[in-house]
């Protein structure tokens, strides 16, 4: 069973129904779900973007220092800034769009509930939605809405007691990937985009620790970064997902097969590429 374990609800961007033509097309089963994380994104398809998408890449892993200033000058007072553009991102996410997605399609769609820790309402209805069906752990921003890992305790702790995954897109803080392992030893983690903007340094420490995982999804990544990352840790540690929408560049016209291609492609066993696919994700999740 394919499962894409990170994948936002925009339908300014991508209806419903053209999520699940996609994922029938591309064999994929099921999708886990986050609220979009902010306004409608579309790109343009041009030479100076993917150099700079490119260049970007090449100073995370090669020149930290100069690939976190680039990271960190993409959010702004409340803005995602890309190639000239901003966009509002959403401080308090909309986790109703999800559940309304799973609703309508409960066999297809998980959902992930997206918390801001710095916002009280948002931590508190956490529990809420957890309860409702198909929700299976906690997706949290901390570049996104800036705060310092830290901020995530209360939940982690939640999360942990429960049993459940939390799915993190880190922020450049300073070893900000230990903090949670260290302090949560038994808590289900999942590194966003490879541990983006870390990369080579979690891939090292995320080798010694038994619940953190890492997801292969975006275009911050490309398939030279995700085979890397499975060489690095093994094809147990790597989950399959897109993070669409976002990339896309027209409405409706979301490509699913470039993602799973990045996977497809690997020079591993097919029994391999199935846990990368869906079966270390299925095994994080209780309620399947
Ligand atoms: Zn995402």
């Amino acid at each position: 069973m394919i499962v894409d374990c990170h994948f936002h609800v925009d339908e300014t961007m991508l209806t419903l129904e053209k999520m699940i033509e996609g994922m029938d097309k591309n064999d994929v089963t099921k999708t886990a779900l986050i609220a979009p994380m902010n306004e409608t994104m579309f790109e343009a398809d041009s030479n100076f973007q993917h150099n700079l998408q490119r260049l970007f890449r090449f100073l995370i892993l090669y020149t930290p220092q100069i690939g976190f200033k680039i990271y960190d000058g993409l959010v702004k007072d409340g803005y995602m800034k890309l190639y000239g553009n901003s966009y509002k991102i959403f401080t308090k996410p909309s986790n109703d769009i999800v559940a309304a997605a799973i609703d309508r399609f409960p066999d297809r769609f998980l959902g992930w509930v997206a918390v801001n820790p710095m916002i009280p309402e948002s931590v508190d209805e956490v529990e809420l939605y957890l309860n409702k069906p198909g929700f299976i752990g906690v997706k949290a921003h901390p570049f996104m809405h800036a705060y310092s890992i830290k901020a995530l305790s209360p939940v982690a702790a939640m999360c942990e007691s429960k049993g459940i995954p939390m799915i993190i897109h880190l922020s450049s803080e300073l070893d900000s990937y230990k903090y949670l392992p260290e302090n949560y030893p038994k808590l289900k983690l999942i590194y966003a985009h490879a541990g983006i903007p870390f990369w080579k340094k979690l891939w090292k420490y995320v080798r010694n620790q038994p619940n953190v995982f890492l997801d292969t999804s975006s275009d911050y990544l490309n398939p030279s970064i995700v085979k890397q990352a499975v060489e690095s840790l093994g094809y147990r540690k790597i989950l399959y997902g897109c993070d669409g929408p976002y990339g896309m560049k027209k409405f409706n016209k979301y490509d699913y097969s470039t993602k799973k291609n990045w996977i497809d492609t690997l020079q591993i066993s097919d029994n391999q590429k199935e846990f990368i696919l869906g079966k270390n994700f299925l095994g994080l999740l209780k309620i399947l």
